[in-house]
């Protein structure tokens, strides 16, 4: 049996799609709306998580599952979901089991990324995955009022917020975010042998891993609520760094 789906395919999507999933193929450009069959028994059908299926899992165990979804994008097992009914199921309420602060690069699709479909997860998204007060507010939300166990933090390589931090860029109202990623420029040049320039790779990638560390830093100082949820092990705050050329999520100790 077949079902038509009609919808908006990105490249990655389209390349994420095993072959044997999909009875046609269809050459696509960037951003246009496409046809493709799709066989009814090759869609995964899934629910949204419930509260009380949300309520049951642990931190530890969300963390895992986030490492599972990645271990598919990674290995392009990524699979068609029953998107269209998820999104019925999920509109009177919403248990997503994490929260991921992200930046907001085209590059890092978050759900994809964790292999993720709707109502499992809140992304937060700003340039450099940066901490203020209304990311604040959107963390403890996702935890407090709509218990999520687990706030991660996640950069990505050759991030264009940070490699203008770098540069110590000026320009309207990106100064002001990236004053925010200055902390961590500044510790990872303190051991940085190198060339501490944007225009190394290796000098990006600590400042990357810093920023997060930063960010997971400023969440516990200027969220009493998070802190506190952490102390008592209803979430865990992580890092992580996404990598660009694999898609693999490397988590950070
Ligand atoms: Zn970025």
């Amino acid at each position: 049996m077949m079902k038509k789906v009609t919808f908006i395919i990105s490249i990655a999507m389209m390349v994420s799609c095993r072959e044997e999933k999909l009875s046609s193929h269809v050459q696509v450009q960037n951003d246009t709306v496409n046809t493709v069959s799709i066989r009814k028994d090759h869609i995964l059908v899934t629910e949204p998580l419930t509260a009380a299926e949300q309520a049951k899992l642990k931190p530890i165990d969300v963390i895992k599952r986030l490492q599972e979804g990645n271990k598919d994008f990674v290995e392009d097992n990524l699979t068609i979901r029953n998107t269209t009914e998820r999104v019925r199921n999920a509109s009177l309420g919403q248990f997503p089991k994490a929260v991921v602060l992200s930046c907001l690069d085209s590059r890092v699709p978050v759900e994809d990324v964790f292999h993720s479909g709707i109502g499992n997860l809140f992304v937060a998204r700003v340039a450099g995955n940066i901490v203020n007060d209304d990311i604040l507010g959107s963390l403890e939300y996702s935890c407090k009022v709509s218990g999520a166990k687990v706030v991660l933090v996640l950069g990505h390589e050759y991030c264009g917020a940070v490699k203008s931090a770098i540069k110590n860029v000026k320009l309207g109202n990106i100064t002001t975010l990236l004053d925010k990623i200055q902390p961590a420029v500044a510790v990872a040049k303190k051991d940085f042998k190198g060339e501490a320039i944007a225009e190394n790779e290796q000098f990006v990638e600590e400042v990357c891993d810093a920023n997060v560390y930063h960010s997971i830093d400023e969440i516990r100082k200027r969220s009493p609520i998070l802190k506190e949820m952490e102390k008592k092990g209803e979430i865990i705050i992580c890092g992580a760094v996404y990598n660009m050329k694999t898609g693999k999520v490397e988590f950070l100790k």
